[in-house]
């Protein structure tokens, strides 16, 4: 505990200082003038470290810098704005106290000091800032926990929009993602789209490797479908078992088939063999296609079952293809195939 007295008179730091000493306060530093005090407080440019401070007892009429200035001046400094002041002074002027507290004092001492009054109101100051003290890092810890805590619910938020194996996004935040789209599109008259895509023949894929290979599989085709989607507003999510599906906003249909067009082709390039498929020994997926400018007529549920519809005739199809609809006209296939 240091407690720092400053007074410009000699025999009152004396006086206080003994009066502290003997009541069992061990570091009792002395200065003074509030230069002096500056300088105790590491305020001035020579500074290097400086004592700590718990209690500053200032004389509040000082030569050249008087106590509610010095005060004002400390409260200032952001790591000594805690300290604790008490003024001394032998006028009880309330304007003077008035600027006192002003200027950052938490109580005052009358002169001519009487030994009682002075440790009173030194324990009780000093109480009044262990409680202040207590409750700020209580407060940070706490502040701390809620921090945490907003991080957990963040990361848990993330993880209920993600599916477990292939970490895309999961169907329920599909759902959430088309329905905003769908509206989006609906206000402002523009196109949406929707790839549904599915595994060809992961059964006997996985009936030939076991399902952890067959997981493996679901996750390489999760990434490269990402990984091959380079606009931001694009989504790509698991529908379930081996189906995705693509959200491409403001894409018309036309537009959303050479984006299948393209993914067809680099799943083929990924080049993992299965050797009981057909068409071909390599993993292929077949893809539907389906877009629309949205009415208030239609749904996203329904934009979602035409690019199943067409996912279905791509399976017919023979697998390894994509075929495409509009909401609005009948089937049609890719020009590029
Ligand atoms: P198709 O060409 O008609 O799509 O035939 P398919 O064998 O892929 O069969 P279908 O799409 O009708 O069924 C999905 C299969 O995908 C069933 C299951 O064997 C496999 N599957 C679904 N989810 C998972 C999964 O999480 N991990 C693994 N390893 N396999 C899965
Ligand atoms: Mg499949």
């Amino acid at each position: 505990m240091s407690i720092l007295i400053v007074d410009d008179s000699e025999d009152d730091r004396i006086l206080v200082k003994t009066i502290l000493e003997s009541a069992g306060y061990g570091e009792v530093l002395l200065a003074p003038s509030a230069e002096a005090a500056f300088s105790h407080l590491g305020m001035d440019r020579t500074w290097q470290g400086s004592h700590k401070v718990d209690l500053i007892l200032m004389d509040l009429v000082m030569p050249e810098m008087n106590g509610i200035e010095a005060c004002r001046q400390i409260k200032a400094v952001e790591r000594l704005r805690e300290i604790p002041v008490i003024m001394v002074t032998v006028k009880t002027n309330p304007v003077d106290l008035q600027l006192a507290f002003a200027a950052g004092a938490m109580d005052f001492i009358n002169k001519p000091l009487n030994r009682v009054e002075l440790l009173t109101r030194v324990r009780s100051v000093l109480r009044l800032q262990q409680e202040i003290d207590r409750r700020e890092s209580r407060e940070q810890e706490l502040l701390e926990v809620m921090r945490q805590l907003e991080d957990a619910n963040q990361m848990l938020l993330r993880l209920s929009r993600l599916d477990g194996l292939t970490g895309i996004t999961n169907r329920r935040q599909f759902d959430t993602f088309l329905d905003q789209e769908w509206r989006r599109a609906l206000r402002e008259a523009i196109p949406l789209s929707v790839i549904m895509l599915d595994i060809d023949n992961l059964k006997p894929y996985n009936d030939a490797f076991g399902h952890q290979v067959g997981d493996e599989c679901l996750k390489q085709v999760a990434n490269a479908i990402s990984s091959q989607l380079n606009r931001p507003g694009d989504l790509v999510a698991r529908y379930g078992g081996d189906e995705f599906v693509i959200v491409l906003p403001g894409t018309p249909p036309e537009g959303a088939a050479l984006v299948a067009e393209t993914l067809r082709v680099k799943i083929q390039d990924l080049g993992i063999t299965y050797s009981r498929s057909k068409p071909s020994d390599l993993v292929t997926i077949s893809l539907g296609v389906a877009g629309t400018v949205p009415d208030r007529e239609s749904t996203p549920a329904d934009l979602v079952a035409t690019a199943d519809q067409a996912l279905y005739q791509a399976k017919q199809e023979g697998r390894n293809r994509v075929r495409t609809f509009t909401t609005t006209s009948p089937p049609k296939k890719v020009p590029n195939e």
